[in-house]
C-alpha cells in the first residue's frame, strides 16, 4: 500500500474515538476527569451500542494495566533512581499524562516523562485545550515553553507535545531526541493505540526498526485489528477502507503471530500478542461485572467476535535484568 490516504480522514478517527470514550466515561465505564476538557463540547456524534463502549473500556483498561506494569517493573529493577519515558504515538486527545500525574503515589516513586506525538492539526487543538483548561495546565510542571511550532508544540519538565509524521523516521528522530531530549539510555515505553493500521506495512517496519536501534531498553504496546482475513474481519476492513484512511496491508494483521513477528523482525527481543477476549481475563473480574451491569449486551457472541478482531501486542527490547521479559499479557 502507498501512503496516500487523506490525513484529514485519519485525524477524524481521533475525534470519533474521543467522543466514544467520552460517552463511555459519562455512562460510568471508567473514570477520566480530564477527557471532557480535551474536546469541544458542541461536537456531536451518534450514540453507539453497548458493545462499542465495552470495547473502549477493555482497550483503555488493558493498555493502562500494561503501562503501570512497565513502570512498576522498571521501578523494581532500578530502585530509587528509577526514571521512565513514555511516548504516545498518534496520541490524539489521550489523557495518559494527566491520569499518571494525578496518581501521587506513582509520581513519588518514579520519575516519569510523557511525550504525546501526532500530526500538526491534532497537536494544535490539543495544545489549545491544555493551555486554556486550568485542570490540564495545573498538572504541567517546571517552565512551560513553546516548541519549534509556537502555540502548537509545547515542552515542560515531565510532558512534551510534538507534531511529527510517524512515516518519516528522520522527523521522529529530530523531534524525540533533539527537541524532547529523550535519553536513549532511559527505559522507554512506546504506545500506539489504533494507530499503526493507518500506516503502510513498510512505514511501520521502518519506525519499529528505528526505535529498537535507538533505545537501549524499550517496550511497545500496540492495540490494533487482527484476523482481518475471516468473514467478520473482511467486513471491518472494508468499513475502514470506506472511511478513506486505511493504509496497512490486510495481510499485515491477519494473525497474532504476524503481529508478533513484525516486532521480532524489526530487532525487538520478544513480542506476545493476545486478542481482547484473552486480554480481558487479566482485568479485575469484579470490575468487568460492574461494567456488564451498565448496559445489557444483546448478543454476547457478537461482542466476542468483535473482541476476537482486536489485539494487544506487548514487545520489548533489552537485557533480562530489566525484568521486562517477565511482564505477561
Ligand atoms: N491513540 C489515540 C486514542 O487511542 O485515543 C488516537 C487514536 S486515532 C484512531 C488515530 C490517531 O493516529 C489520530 O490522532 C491520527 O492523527 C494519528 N496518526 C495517524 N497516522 C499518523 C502519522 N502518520 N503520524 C502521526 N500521527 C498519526
Amino acid at each position: 500500500a502507498s501512503d496516500t490516504a487523506s490525513d484529514e480522514s485519519i485525524m477524524n478517527t481521533n475525534e470519533e474515538a474521543t467522543l466514544c470514550k467520552l460517552d463511555a466515561v459519562r455512562l460510568g465505564y471508567w473514570d477520566d476527569p480530564f477527557l471532557s476538557q480535551m474536546i469541544h463540547g458542541t461536537l456531536r456524534h451518534e450514540r453507539k451500542a453497548p458493545d462499542m463502549y465495552k470495547g473502549y473500556y477493555a482497550r483503555v483498561k488493558c493498555v493502562e494495566r500494561l503501562v503501570l506494569n512497565f513502570i512498576q517493573t522498571i521501578k523494581t529493577s532500578k530502585g530509587v533512581e528509577a526514571s521512565v519515558q513514555i511516548v504516545n504515538l498518534g496520541a490524539g486527545y489521550d489523557t495518559l499524562y494527566w491520569r499518571l500525574k494525578s496518581n501521587a503515589a506513582l509520581n513519588n516513586a518514579v520519575k516519569i516523562k510523557v511525550v504525546d506525538l501526532d500530526l500538526l492539526p491534532v497537536i494544535s487543538k490539543k495544545s489549545h485545550a491544555i493551555r486554556t483548561h486550568k485542570k490540564l495546565c495545573d498538572l504541567l510542571t517546571g517552565e512551560v515553553r513553546d516548541g519549534e511550532i509556537p502555540h502548537a508544540e509545547l515542552h515542560s519538565e515531565g510532558y512534551d507535545l510534538v507534531s511529527a509524521d510517524m512515516r518519516d523516521t528522520d522527523e521522529i528522530s529530530r523531534k524525540l531526541v533533539s527537541a524532547c531530549k529523550l535519553d536513549p539510555n532511559i527505559p522507554t515505553l512506546f504506545i500506539a493505540e489504533c494507530v499503526l493500521i493507518y500506516m503502510s506495512t513498510d512505514s511501520t517496519k521502518k519506525l519499529l526498526t528505528w526505535i529498537a536501534q535507538t533505545f537501549r531498553t524499550c517496550a511497545f504496546i500496540n492495540y490494533e485489528q487482527v484476523r482481518m482475513n475471516d468473514h467478520f474481519g473482511e467486513i471491518m476492513f472494508e468499513a475502514l477502507k470506506a472511511q478513506g484512511c486505511l493504509l496497512a496491508d490486510a495481510d499485515a494483521c491477519e494473525t497474532l503471530e504476524m503481529h508478533e513477528n513484525r516486532f521480532v523482525r524489526a530487532g525487538w527481543t520478544r513480542a506476545q500478542a493476545g486478542d481482547m477476549n484473552t486480554m480481558c481475563q487479566s482485568l479485575p473480574q469484579t470490575d468487568i461485572q460492574r461494567v456488564d451491569r451498565i448496559a445489557m449486551i444483546d448478543e454476547p457472541e457478537v461482542l466476542q467476535q468483535l473482541f476476537a478482531h482486536y489485539c494487544i501486542v506487548w514487545a520489548y527490547k533489552g537485557a533480562d535484568s530489566t525484568g521486562l521479559g517477565n511482564i505477561q499479557l
